[in-house]
């Protein structure tokens, strides 16, 4: 793929149209610094083009039966997985994910969320009694309407899954604004819902930014729900652009996770926690980027994450194999080498890596995986979001200190726990302000749902829950129950 592509098209209303009021884009591929593709940023008359659609094709839609909603998810699902290679290579120029990982986390994240909406569906009650209290009283689960959906660059294919395929199961129609760094997944997934043959105006896809088009939607007073993946900044921006037409508004935004390794951890806590915070660069909201760690175990600990960072591979997203590639882009590139030197400013202690580029490397936006211990939590790198692979070691010396530590942020997606304790496990689980808590390096079970609190949003994404997220309830009575 030599050339540069021309992806100006948007999808709207079933076709691939021209913008309205498009600018031109380059898409950076972050190994190379080279443009691979070029996009276009729409404006008003593309968002009103692409929500007017949306409105026209929402009464039919809405009205469908379920297992027709299904059958076109399934189909969707079958595409999908043929041209997972395709999606991959995508994912890979656009953000810079290996291409091995690419290929089984970026795309699969994608597959097994379609998959467990599916499954979730297939079981889903849209009309469910009160209770023998109020034998005619119901709920029923409704669509919401016209919904805009946001998503960011770093995992592109998961959060688009998590947003698009709820929002068709539950009788949405929807528009679907990626991000603007990374686009070319999303029109691939276009490709992959034209082919499956959805009614035109289901589903919409317009490039854009977030002054122009991601405000634009969420001010739009046709567009019922706002679902948003991003920055917590955006997320504020979002909630106040909304205010005056009052629609509903899912945000899922950043992370601080802390990760509590207990000193009965077993012995893989230290090495896993430092890879899960290296893993996808560090680009990850629930990546555990505060390794908080009992003294006792402390300097062994720290040596440990120091050797695994050292032993961490970073190198191009075209090359096979297990290593990390660059960050997304210059600008997050410098603000990472901004942070590291914060930290050294700050008197943590550097123990791996640090700023500049890997040894080797003269040009892509490469990072070198970094440790510092000693850290303390009111530093600049225990408190921001660093978005790259930079893990904060912090002591603690009881459990009680290791939980306010935790819970010292004002994020709260995930956090994590280590220890052979099951008693303490579930204690300190409870304690912790966070939409999600892994423990001892078990993941989500299929249909657990993903969110935050705090400054990490409220949304709630996949199985029954990410479906509910999608429709309003409505409490009904003098319902029929034998109809
Ligand atoms: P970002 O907030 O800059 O951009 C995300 C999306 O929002 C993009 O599509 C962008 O165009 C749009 N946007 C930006 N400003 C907007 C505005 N004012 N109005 C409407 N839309 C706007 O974030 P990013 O840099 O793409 O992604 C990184 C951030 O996303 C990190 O903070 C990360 O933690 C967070 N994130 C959270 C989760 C989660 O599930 N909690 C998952 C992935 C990423």
């Amino acid at each position: 793929m030599g050339s540069l592509l021309d992806k100006r098209k948007f999808y709207v209303d079933g076709q691939w149209t021209d913008p309205v009021e498009g600018r031109d884009m380059e898409v950076i591929d972050p190994s190379t610094e080279e443009p691979v593709a070029v996009i276009s940023l729409g404006g008003q008359g593309d968002t009103d083009a692409a929500v007017a659609a949306a409105k026209r094709a929402f009464p039919a839609w809405s009205r469908t039966a379920p297992a027709e909603r299904l059958a076109h998810v399934e189909r969707i699902l079958a595409i999908y997985e043929r041209r997972a290679d395709d999606m991959a290579w995508a994912i890979s120029h656009e953000m810079g994910a290996p291409q091995d990982m690419s290929r089984e986390d970026q795309v699969g994240a994608g597959s097994s969320h379609i998959r467990n909406f599916i499954t979730a569906f297939k079981g889903f009650e849209f009309v469910r009694p009160l209770g023998d209290h109020a034998p005619s009283c119901v709920t029923t689960w409704e669509p919401v309407g016209v919904v805009g959906l946001i998503t960011p660059w770093n995992w592109p294919m998961n959060q688009v899954t998590l947003k698009v395929i709820p929002a068709i199961l539950a009788g949405d129609t929807c528009i679907l604004k990626p991000s603007e760094i990374a686009p070319l997944s999303s029109m691939l997934f276009a490709e992959i819902i034209d082919e499956a043959g959805l009614p035109k105006g289901v589903f919409n896809l317009v490039n854009g930014d977030g002054t122009g088009v991601g405000t634009q939607l969420s001010t739009h007073p046709d567009v019922a729900m706002i679902s948003f993946t991003g920055s917590t900044r955006a997320g504020i921006a979002i909630t106040k652009a909304a205010a005056d037409s009052l629609k509903k508004v899912v945000l899922e935004l950043g992370g601080k996770g802390a990760n509590i390794v207990f000193a009965d951890a077993d012995e893989k806590a230290v090495t896993r926690g430092a890879r899960h915070c290296f893993y996808n660069t560090g680009q990850s909201c629930n990546a555990p980027t505060r390794m908080l760690v009992e003294r006792s175990i402390y300097d062994r600990a720290v040596e440990t994450a120091a050797r695994v960072a050292s032993e961490t591979a970073v190198a191009a997203a075209h090359q096979p194999g297990a290593h990390i590639g660059p960050v997304v882009s210059k600008q997050q590139w410098e603000k990472i080498q901004d942070l590291i030197q914060a930290g050294i400013d700050e008197g943590a202690r550097l123990v791996a890596g640090g700023t500049g580029l890997p040894e080797g490397v003269n040009r892509g936006y490469f990072v070198r995986p970094t440790v510092f211990a000693d850290v303390s939590n009111d530093m600049t790198i225990a408190r921001q979001e660093i978005f790259g692979p930079v893990l904060s070691i912090i002591p603690f010396d009881s459990e009680d200190e290791a939980v306010r530590i935790a819970n010292d942020t004002p994020y709260g997606l995930t956090n994590y726990v280590q220890s052979q304790d099951g008693a303490r496990r579930n204690r300190v689980a409870r304690q912790l302000q966070s939409g999600m808590v892994e423990m001892n390096g078990v993941s989500r079970g299929a249909g657990s749902a993903f969110g935050g609190v705090k400054m990490s949003g409220r949304a709630r994404e996949g199985g029954v829950m990410g479906l509910e997220e999608f429709m309003d309830s409505k409490a009904i009575s003098g319902w029929d129950p034998d109809r």
